[in-house]
C-alpha cells in the first residue's frame, strides 16, 4: 500500500513524538492536580507552569496575561465575551462591531451570540477584502471611530493570506475599539511578539500546531477587560476554571519547547521552496490550474487552488484515492459544491470559490512528503487528463432505506469472501480514483463500475440466474451504500456492501 502523505495541517497537524511522549508521561506519571499541593500536585503544576513561561517568552507576552483553555473557539468566545461586557459597561449608546469577511465561523457565530445573549443589539458589521483577501484599510479608518471591536485574523486558514497587522494598527489610531485578532494559523510561521502590538486578544490552537485536539491559549493584554467565560475552582488564576488539560498542555510545552529550539520546525525560506514545488508539480499536472492563494503574501504552507473544468470533489476524490490527504477549500456536498465564503469575499467567480482545493503543510512537514505528493499530484493529472471525470449517467433507481443486514465491516468482508468465493466486488468510485489507487490484497480482483454508470450494468446482473453475492466498495461507504441499496430495491438480494468505506479498513494496509 502507499503510505498516506496528509496535507491538510490548516485543519489540523499530527503529533510530534516528543508531544506525544511528554502527553503519556503526563497521564501515565506525572497525573497530579496542579491545583494540589502535595508532591504529585506540585510536579503538575511545574509542567503548566513551564508551558506558560515558555509561551510568554516565545509569544512576547510581556505583562500581559496568557492562559490554557481547550482551543481558539473558546478563545475567541471568552476574548469576545470580555470585550462585549466592557463596552456594555462603557458605552451605552451602542457602536459598531466589525469583523474581516474572512474571517472563521467562529467569530461572526460569536459575535452574533454574545451580540444577542447580552441583549446588546449592536451593529455587527463585515469588513471587506481585496483580491488578496486583504482588509479594506480605507473602510476600517472609516468605521473606526465608531467602532467597539474589531475582530482580524492574522493568516487565513483557507488561503493562508497574511493580513497587514501594521496597516490595521495605523488605521485603527484613536479608535476606541478592542481588538481580536485570531493568531491560529500564524503559531509557529509568523514571529509574534504581542505585547509590543496595539492588539487586545489573542486566540490560538494547540493542533494547529503538532499539539494534540482540545488545548488552547487566550492571550490578553495587560489592563484591557476581562470576564471570564468558565467560572468555578478557580484555576487559571480565576481567568478560566475547570482542571487544566495536563497532557494535552503538557504536549503544547514540548512543542514550544521544539519551536524555541528551532529543531523539527522548517524555517520560512525551506516552507516556500516545498510550496514551489508543488506549485510546479500542479502546473504540469493541470496546465490551466489556478492559483487563489496570493503566493507573495502568504503562509508558506498554504497553497489554494481551483482547476478548471474539475470539481473540488472530483479533484479532492482522486487525491484522496491517491493517498494524497487535502481539503476542499468550500463547504461541499456530494453534489454539488459551494462556494467558499472566504474566496468569495475576496471577489472570485463561482466556478473559482465552488471548486476550490486547498493544500496545507505543516511547520514540519519534510522533503520526503512533499516529493512524493509532487510525483503522485503529476500521475493523477495524467489519469485525470486522459480519462476525464466519470459521466453522470442514468440516474438510480428508487433507493430502499440502507439495512444494516446489507452492511460488511471489514473484518466481516474478509471472512464473507472466504465463505463465498463467487461473490463479485464492485469499486463504485470513479474510475479515474479506481486507477490511480492502489487496492488492498482483499480487493485486488475488484471490477469498476463507477456509481454513475451503475444503471448500465444492473441488467446483466439482475439477469444472471445464480445471483452471486455481490459487495460494493468506495472510499467513504456512501456511495457503496446507494448502489447495493439500489440494487435490493430492484429485488436483488444478495448486494452488500463495505461499511465505512476504503477509509475504515486500517487492518489491510
Ligand atoms: N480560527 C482559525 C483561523 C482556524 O483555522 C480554526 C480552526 O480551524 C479556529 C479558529 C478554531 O480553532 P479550534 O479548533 O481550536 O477551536
Amino acid at each position: 500500500m502507499k503510505t498516506e502523505l496528509y496535507l491538510d495541517s490548516n485543519a489540523t497537524t499530527g503529533i510530534l513524538p516528543s508531544a506525544l511522549d511528554a502527553a503519556t508521561r503526563t497521564l501515565a506519571e506525572s497525573y497530579g492536580n496542579p491545583s494540589s499541593t502535595h508532591s504529585a500536585g506540585l510536579r503538575a503544576k511545574a509542567i503548566l507552569d513551564g508551558t506558560r513561561t515558555r509561551a510568554c517568552r516565545l509569544l512576547g507576552v510581556g505583562d500581559g496575561r496568557l492562559m490554557f483553555n481547550s482551543g481558539a473557539t473558546e478563545g475567541i468566545q471568552t476574548a469576545v465575551l470580555s470585550a462585549l461586557c466592557a463596552v456594555r459597561e462603557r458605552r451605552p449608546q451602542g457602536g459598531l462591531i466589525l469583523y474581516g469577511a474572512t474571517e472563521h465561523k467562529a467569530v461572526p457565530e460569536s459575535l452574533a451570540h454574545w451580540n444577542r445573549v447580552l441583549g446588546l443589539g449592536l451593529e455587527i458589521r463585515k469588513l471587506p477584502v481585496d483580491g488578496n483577501g486583504r482588509h479594506d484599510l480605507d473602510v476600517l479608518r472609516a468605521l473606526a471611530p465608531q467602532a467597539v471591536l474589531v475582530c482580524t485574523m492574522a493568516a487565513n486558514n483557507e488561503t493562508g493570506t497574511i493580513s497587514d497587522l501594521d496597516g490595521i494598527t495605523a488605521a485603527l489610531a484613536g479608535s476606541p475599539a478592542l481588538w481580536l485578532v485570531d493568531c491560529v494559523q500564524a503559531l509557529g510561521k509568523l514571529p509574534l511578539r504581542l505585547a509590543d502590538t496595539r492588539i487586545d486578544y489573542a486566540p490560538f490552537s494547540g493542533h494547529k500546531l503538532y499539539a494534540p485536539k482540545g488545548v488552547g491559549m487566550l492571550y490578553v493584554r495587560a489592563g484591557a477587560p476581562y470576564t471570564p467565560l468558565m467560572t468555578g475552582g478557580g484555576q487559571e488564576s480565576g481567568l478560566r476554571a475547570g482542571t487544566e488539560n495536563m497532557p494535552g498542555i503538557a504536549a503544547l510545552g514540548a512543542v514550544l519547547a521544539e519551536l524555541e529550539a528551532g529543531t523539527s520546525f522548517r524555517c520560512r525560506a525551506e516552507l516556500e521552496g516545498l510550496r514551489q514545488r508543488l506549485v510546479a508539480s500542479l502546473r504540469r499536472a493541470f496546465p490551466d490550474v489556478v492559483i487563489n492563494t496570493p503566493l507573495d503574501m502568504s503562509l508558506p504552507t498554504t497553497l489554494n487552488i481551483t482547476v478548471p473544468g474539475l470539481t473540488s470533489s472530483q479533484l479532492l476524490d482522486t487525491f484522496d484515492a491517491a493517498d494524497i490527504r487535502v481539503s476542499a477549500g468550500s463547504a461541499c456536498s456530494a453534489a454539488k459544491a459551494l462556494p467558499t465564503y472566504v474566496l468569495e469575499a475576496m471577489g472570485f467567480p463561482d466556478w473559482r470559490s465552488s471548486n476550490a482545493v486547498r493544500i496545507s503543510l505543516g511547520a514540519a512537514t519534510d522533503d520526503a512528503t512533499v516529493d512524493a505528493a509532487c510525483r503522485r499530484i503529476e500521475e493523477c493529472g495524467e489519469v485525470l487528463r486522459h480519462r476525464g471525470p466519470a459521466g453522470t449517467g442514468a440516474p438510480l433507481p428508487a433507493l430502499a432505506a440502507p439495512a444494516a443486514e446489507m452492511e460488511l465491516d471489514a473484518d466481516d468482508l474478509l471472512a464473507f469472501l472466504a465463505a463465498q468465493p463467487a461473490a463479485i466486488l464492485v469499486d463504485v468510485r470513479d474510475d479515474v480514483e479506481h486507477v490511480v489507487s492502489r487496492l488492498p490484497a482483499p480487493l485486488k480482483k475488484a471490477v469498476n463500475v463507477p456509481l454513475a454508470r451503475l444503471t448500465a450494468d444492473v441488467p446483466d446482473w439482475l439477469a444472471a440466474e445464480n445471483r452471486p453475492p455481490i459487495v460494493f466498495f468506495c472510499r467513504s461507504g456512501n456511495r457503496s451504500a446507494r448502489a447495493a441499496s439500489a440494487l435490493r430495491a430492484l429485488g436483488y438480494d444478495n448486494a452488500f456492501h463495505l461499511g465505512g468505506g476504503l477509509a475504515l479498513a486500517p487492518a489491510w494496509t
